[in-house]
């Protein structure tokens, strides 16, 4: 009950200008910024991300932050940024793996115009990834449950124009099953997570074991013989090791080696947990997140686990 009251209040949170005004004006809540994000600039996320492989193994996906847009300086600033890093990953010799919201790109100030912007990021994502590789991608994260439909049609749309794209699902929504048939009989790459947003029982599932029985039924599907015949890449980004042991084990029993799917975390949240995972020979990434905008993200993290309140406390009277 109080994980749910939490979440909920941490969700407000970070949609509120006023708070994240404050937040991100203030002192005292710097240390959030520090822990989750990776700093101000793209520098700072190719750093972060060339460090993390450096010392891990760990690869990286970016994330220029600021998502609920509703004003076009704005979504051209989130355009040029994603762009930039696009170039500066393939000149780092990274993997080009870069992360949008669709409202990031103007989906709320004019749904029409997003396809096209979509498309020149991931245009500039096949460029600076040259001949590299399967594993660079525009990945196109979900926002709240208004945006789904959008959001898939967004996805198949640059799929169908043969760019490099993948897509996030979320196990907390009812639908996610049939999409995620769809997209299997597709042959695409899906990124499954559990949800950061809440919904009504109506379309979602409110209880936790709920979502977690979900995400096992979609994950037993994500790794099934027609996947992998369709060529189908699955993504699992979870902290929960249950699951992740849970998706291990059914990868093998179908024949799925490492580094045929991945894993996915987020910067600063149980770096102890992908370290090791990687060590086992996983093929582990983390979305790294930069920019100035912090306040959202880091809000959605911290209402993530009720023991972040204490994280968050402590912040703001230290
Ligand atoms: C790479 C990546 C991309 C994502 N993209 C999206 C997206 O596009 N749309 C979307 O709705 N959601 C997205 N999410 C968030 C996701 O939906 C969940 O809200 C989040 O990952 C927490 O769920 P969990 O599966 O880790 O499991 P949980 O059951 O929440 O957590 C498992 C364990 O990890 C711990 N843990 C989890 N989160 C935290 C935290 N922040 N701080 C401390 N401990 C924590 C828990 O306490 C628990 O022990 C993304 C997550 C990842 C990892």
């Amino acid at each position: 009950m109080f994980r749910k009251i939490w979440q909920k209040t941490m969700i407000a949170m970070a949609l509120s200008d006023r708070v994240k005004a404050f937040a991100q004006n203030s002192r005292a809540t710097s240390f959030l910024s520090g822990k989750y994000v990776s700093g101000d600039s793209p520098e700072a996320g190719i750093k972060r991300a060339q460090d993390l492989l450096e010392d891990t193994g760990i690869r990286s996906s970016l994330f220029y932050m600021g998502e609920y847009v509703d004003d076009w300086n704005l979504v051209a600033l989130n355009i040029e940024n994603k762009l930039e890093i696009a170039d500066q990953l393939g000149r780092s010799g990274l993997d080009v793996h870069v992360s949008i919201d669709p409202t990031q790109i103007g989906h709320h100030l004019d749904p029409t115009i997003v396809a096209g912007h979509a498309e020149n990021i991931a245009k500039a994502v096949q460029l600076a990834a040259g001949d590299s590789g399967e594993i660079n991608c525009l990945m196109l994260d979900m926002e709240d449950a208004s945006l789904n439909d959008p959001t898939i049609a967004l996805h198949n749309h640059l799929q169908n124009m043969g760019l490099p794209v993948a897509l996030t699902l979320q196990a907390y929504l009812k639908r996610t099953h049939g999409d995620i048939l769809e997209q299997i009989e597709r042959g695409s790459r899906v990124r499954l997570v559990k949800g950061a947003f809440a919904a009504g029982a109506d379309i979602a599932y409110t209880k936790r074991s709920d979502v977690k029985q979900n995400s096992r039924k979609i994950i037993a599907d994500m790794f099934s013989a027609e996947a992998r015949k369709n060529r189908f890449y699955p993504i699992i980004a979870t902290h929960d090791t249950a699951l992740q042991d849970f998706t291990i084990e059914t990868a093998r029993a179908n024949g799925w080696n490492a580094g045929e799917y991945e894993f996915e975390m987020l910067l600063g949240v149980r770096e102890d947990v992908a370290i090791a995972l990687a060590a086992t020979g996983e093929r582990v990434r983390v979305y790294v997140p930069f920019g100035r905008d912090w306040w959202p993200h880091a809000a959605r993290r911290i209402g993530e686990n009720p023991a972040n309140a204490l994280l968050l406390a402590r912040s703001l009277i230290s």
